[in-house]
């Protein structure tokens, strides 16, 4: 066992704090990394305050991982020494499910291992994550980050852009569509660069007039401030499909209206407590789906990535040092983040 250092929080209602555990030596198929930087996800604020409840503790959140590969075992083929990897929300899976078998892993019969708060098959207890010096992840999860990138800006993608890439590709968008964002945060800011880059007109609906330019800038066609009613109208029956990424309960018949017929509206946001139940009639006289998606799949993390680097695509970041971690958090909660928190792992220090 090798030792680490990281950032956890001792119990719900505690800040996180300097922490020292142990890794598992690196098995034959196993890759040891080490953390150069790491995301802040608003779901490491859910998990770390137990806003969902089920989070084991210590809770040591992150997983918007990159760094470089420190070693690996005698059977991996795909990663070296030196090589720049990310590793997102998932650590391992069953492989044998039918879900593993056509590569959505994160919807695993068995059950998908996360990155933090999952089952630690190996030391048991639970899994810890990306605030920390060091990780040791199954090459299987582990994805290749060409050279060239920038590794801090690319971080956010290992969960806000495959959460976003995942159901835009999943609903078809394309040229010709208008597609709705709701949300201008770590996921609602990847949304509207990829939907933007695979050609859609893009509407960003949010609740902070101080982030019209910024929509704009990253992609928006237009930018509709929700709170207002008569913009939210303009739009009535006029989107194909609707990505929701906001992170707290709110009104989802605004933009159930907004969809024409057969759009649907898939939900990402996941709110501590329950959105009021939409209105049927919204749903059947437009023939309206609202859904939900869970990240994505390793293989499909993989064509993000290419597609993003294709595209130029990164996260707009915000780098703090890790003692900095819960005003982050505090931000966040604030709608203040610009647009994605990462945690440069050098501010990491043995205490
Ligand atoms: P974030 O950076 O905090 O962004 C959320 C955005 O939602 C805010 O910037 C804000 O945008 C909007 N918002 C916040 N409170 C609101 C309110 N009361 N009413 C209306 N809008 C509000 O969070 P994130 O990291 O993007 O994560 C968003 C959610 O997705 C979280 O619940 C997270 O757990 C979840 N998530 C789900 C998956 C998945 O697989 N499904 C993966 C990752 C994260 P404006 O200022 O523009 O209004
Ligand atoms: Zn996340």
């Amino acid at each position: 066992m090798a030792k680490a250092i990281g950032y956890a929080a001792q119990a719900a209602d505690k800040p996180l704090s300097y922490f020292e555990f142990e890794r598992r030596e690196p098995k034959a198929d196993d890759v040891e990394i080490e953390i150069a930087y790491c995301g802040v996800c608003h779901s490491d604020l859910h998990q770390a305050r137990d806003e969902w409840g089920g989070t084991v503790f210590p809770c040591l959140p992150g997983h918007e991982i990159v760094g470089t590969v420190t070693r690996v075992g005698n059977d991996v083929t795909k990663y070296k020494v030196g090589d720049k990897v990310g590793v997102g929300c998932m650590v391992d899976s069953c492989g044998t499910c039918i879900s593993c078998e056509q590569g959505h892993e994160q919807y695993c019969e068995n059950g998908f291992v996360a990155t933090y708060n999952g089952e630690d098959k190996h030391l048991g207890g639970a899994t810890y994550g990306g605030y920390s010096n060091r990780v040791v992840v199954r090459e299987d999860f582990v994805l290749k980050i060409a050279d060239d990138q920038d590794l801090a800006a690319v971080s956010p993608l290992l969960c806000a852009g495959i959460t976003t890439y995942s159901p835009l590709h999943h609903w078809g968008v394309t040229k010709g569509h208008k597609v709705g964002v709701v949300g201008l945060g770590g996921l609602g800011h990847m949304a509207v660069k990829i939907a933007k880059a695979m050609g859609a007109e893009v509407v960003l609906f949010t609740t902070s007039p101080g982030k019209v330019d910024d929509a704009k800038r990253l992609g928006a066609d237009h930018v509709v401030i929700s709170k207002d009613e008569d913009q939210m109208k303009a739009w009535r029956n006029r989107l194909d499909f609707i990505l929701n990424t906001v992170a707290a309960p709110h009104d989802l018949d605004a933009y159930m209206e907004l969809l024409r017929l057969d759009g649907t509206m898939t939900l990402v946001g996941v709110p501590a407590s329950p959105h009021p139940s939409p209105s049927v009639a919204n749903l059947i006289f437009k023939r309206r789906s609202l859904a939900g998606s869970l990240i994505g799949g390793i293989r499909e993390t993989q064509d993000m990535l290419d597609f993003c680097a294709k595209h130029n695509i990164t996260s707009d970041i915000e780098m703090i040092d890790i003692d900095e971690i819960n005003d982050a958090y505090e931000r966040m909660l604030k709608s203040d983040v610009k647009y994605r928190f990462v945690i440069d792992m050098k501010s990491l220090k043995q205490q």
